[in-house]
């Protein structure tokens, strides 16, 4: 091994996270040798029980601190509970508190719905929505799931199951880019996304 094994294990490691090649891994690697300890041992620590220390809002299904029942939006009273933005994963809610302008609450589904890769309504948090929106005191859902053919067919089941419940379902508009990712949309363009939202039907 042309490495010490300490580092080569360090670069395999990095090397298995998403967007990090060998070359960038070797880089990381090399920048914690050189780095400060205390750099070292405050990433570590982090991620240390990082999936103990997190929980689902039991409502939402967003992420929160383990031990708490609701995520930071649902258990703020400020926050419109009428209006229900309904989103891929929880670092999409990131994306929406960052415009600064959406007061609603979330839904949070795990993922969208994909054949392919036989991903099922059933394996996605589509049946708490609707029970949810079926409770009653919502008026609006809107479905913001990514602008791709998956994140699409997800807003069409979506809209299919709520019919019944007679609950207002708008889509965000389109302007967002294709197979993009909300989570990498500038603020600007999620803003005009979720201001023209429109009617589903
Ligand atoms: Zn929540």
């Amino acid at each position: 091994m042309l490495l010490p094994e300490p580092i080569q294990n360090l670069i395999n490691a990095l090397e298995r996270l998403p967007g990090i090649g060998p070359k960038s891994a070797s880089r990381l690697a090399f920048y914690f040798l050189r780095a400060d300890e205390s750099l070292s041992s405050e990433l570590a620590e982090a991620l240390t029980g990082l999936k103990e220390k997190i929980a689902y809002c039991s409502e939402c299904f967003n992420i929160t601190e383990a031990g708490r029942e609701l995520c930071e939006v649902c258990a703020n009273p400020k926050r419109d509970a009428s209006i229900i933005c309904v989103l891929e994963d929880a670092l999409d809610v990131l994306a929406l508190e960052r415009t600064g302008a959406y007061q609603g609450r979330y839904h949070v589904l795990g993922g969208v719905l994909n054949p392919i890769e036989g991903i099922g309504p059933d394996d996605i948090k589509i049946r708490p929505l609707v029970e949810r929106v079926a409770r009653g005191g919502i008026r609006e859902v809107i479905l913001a799931t990514n602008p791709s053919m998956e994140g699409d067919t997800t807003a069409m089941y979506l809209q299919q199951q709520l019919r019944s419940t007679g609950v207002h379902v708008t889509r965000l508009a389109r302007g967002l880019p294709m197979g993009g990712d909300l989570e990498y949309a500038d603020q600007s363009t999620l803003l005009r996304a979720l201001q023209g939202r429109q009617e589903m039907d």
